[in-house]
């Protein structure tokens, strides 16, 4: 009798679980290069983690992505951190290496990848809007890939502080931290910004506080919001001839290094795009 293959088992746990377009990206990378995997898009309750994740080390799984509201508690049911993931103190991706769960975190490494599309940030100037997670990804990765300096802008000043020091502490980037009490003017030696707060989200209306005139040709304005993607902020940056990146490339680049771990394969990521968009019906 001949061995049957299982094929490769990854998923998401989260709740609530619903909506999650990483399913859809992944399951068509997946097809379309013929690997025989399944990502299961999993309910799981905050007092079901731990549970949850025996069950996936049980089953062999290669690993999982966990998602709001798993992000932080996942950290105490895994062997080790990658090291963004330790600077960042919070896990997107799990991958089962060796007998060990390690997590990692591929949401600023998404976003640095997509960066790289545009422009390399090493030796760059950054400006990141927002203190919450998505920030706190963006900025540690996108110190840990060179930048020359990370300026953190935060509603709530004590959570700026917090990250500028993370992001000092963790990655020996100088960083520091503005309080944005008015509408915050982009310093001319700036080279790129990062929107990350969750302003737009739902809502391609919304625009943080910014002086919008502040934005120009030669800075790059990058948006996490992925839905919809062009946001008032891009579109803002556009007309005064700045160069901007929306958050799907973010989005993609997330699951495309996870799936790049779970199966060694390099995922296309047009495919992953086309069906984010689907999936978004964005
Ligand atoms: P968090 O709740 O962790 O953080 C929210 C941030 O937004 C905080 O810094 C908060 O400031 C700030 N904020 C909220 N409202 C305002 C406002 N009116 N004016 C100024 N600042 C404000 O959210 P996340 O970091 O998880 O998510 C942020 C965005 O990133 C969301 O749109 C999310 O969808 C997106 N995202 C995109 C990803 C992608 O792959 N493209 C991945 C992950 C997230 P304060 O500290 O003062 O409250």
């Amino acid at each position: 009798m001949t061995a049957t293959f299982l094929g490769i088992h990854t998923g998401s746990f989260s709740s609530p679980a619903a909506g999650n377009p990483t399913v859809v990206m992944v399951e068509a990378s997946y097809r379309h290069h013929g690997i025989d995997a399944r990502y299961l898009n999993c309910e799981v309750a905050p007092g079901a983690l731990k549970d949850a994740v025996r069950g996936a080390r049980a089953m062999g799984w290669a690993g999982f992505n966990c998602s709001l509201p798993h992000k932080v508690a996942i950290i105490d049911h895994l062997d080790r951190l990658a090291k963004s993931a330790e600077v960042i103190g919070a896990v997107n991706t799990v991958v089962a290496t060796h007998g060990e769960l390690v997590g990692h975190n591929t949401d600023g490494q998404g976003f640095v990848e997509s960066l790289r599309t545009v422009v390399d940030p090493a030796g760059l100037e950054v400006v990141v809007l927002g203190a919450g997670g998505a920030a706190r990804a963006v900025a540690v990765e996108t110190a840990l890939a060179g930048a020359a300096r990370v300026t953190v802008v935060n509603r709530t000043e004590r959570r700026g502080a917090e990250l500028a020091r993370l992001v000092t502490d963790g990655t020996g980037v100088p960083a520091a931290s503005v309080p944005w009490d008015q509408p915050y003017a982009v310093p001319t030696t700036t080279d790129v910004v990062v929107h990350a707060t969750s302003v737009g989200f739902g809502n391609g209306d919304a625009m943080v506080a910014l002086e919008l005139d502040s934005l120009r040709e030669g800075l790059v304005v990058a948006d996490v919001v992925v839905s919809p993607p062009r946001t008032a902020l891009l579109r803002a940056a556009e007309e005064r001839g700045a160069t901007t990146l929306d958050g799907l490339g973010m989005l993609v680049g997330q699951g495309a290094l996870a799936v790049r771990h779970w199966t060694g394969i390099e995922p296309d990521r047009d495919v992953m795009r086309t069906a984010a968009i689907a999936a978004l019906r964005i």
